[in-house]
């Protein structure tokens, strides 16, 4: 006869899956932080499986849409075959914004477990909630905020320093005001 799964295990089995998944995700984060990008970090998790990992890298290939969520799921698709994403986790080290929120209904993904709020453009629950919304015909499970202080560390250590290289660096630069530092000096950031 075939073990009885209990509750608490399948919950500690379900938890441990969570935590890998963020390690992974915060690894990706901390790559960012080391190549200058605003450290936000995902990958694609389906069975147990690490499908896909990316970092933010919109500052590197200067394209707005480059967010960690959206490169991830554009690798995870790449390694299924297919756009839609059933049955896939997406983990997050920040609250994906509208446009990463709105990719994940459209590749018809299971849950995003993110790591620390976004309180100045989630849209998992914080300024929006595009996965709960109930116009959609998909719904995304959202899980978070989940191993929220390492996440949220990561944030803060590059803001801190990017605050202190705008007071620098930044203000010598061509075309750079205080207000509007160039390159990575932006001025968004809810995590000081
Ligand atoms: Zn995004």
């Amino acid at each position: 006869m075939a073990p009885v799964e209990k509750p608490m295990d399948r919950l500690r089995a379900r938890l441990d899956e969570h935590r890998m998944g963020m390690s992974v995700a915060l690894e990706e984060a901390r790559h960012a932080l080391s190549i200058g990008e605003v450290p936000v970090g995902a990958c694609v998790v389906l069975d147990g499986e690490i499908l896909s990992r990316a970092c933010n890298l919109r500052e590197t290939l200067r394209d707005p849409t480059a967010h960690a969520e959206i490169i991830a799921l554009r690798r995870a698709a790449f390694m299924v075959g297919a756009w839609r994403l059933t049955g896939a986790t997406m983990y997050v080290t920040l609250e994906p914004c509208a446009m990463c929120a709105g990719a994940l209904v459209l590749a018809r993904i299971d849950r995003v477990v993110f790591g620390t709020r976004d309180p100045k453009a989630g849209a998992c629950g914080s300024v929006m909630d595009v996965p709960g919304n109930r116009s959609l015909n998909h719904r995304v499970e959202v899980i978070g905020p989940f191993m929220e202080e390492e996440c949220r560390e990561l944030l803060q250590e590059f803001f801190r320093s990017m605050r202190k290289d705008s007071r620098t660096d930044c203000r010598e630069m061509p075309g750079a005001t205080s207000k509007h530092p160039v390159g990575n000096g932006t001025m968004l950031n809810g995590f000081a």
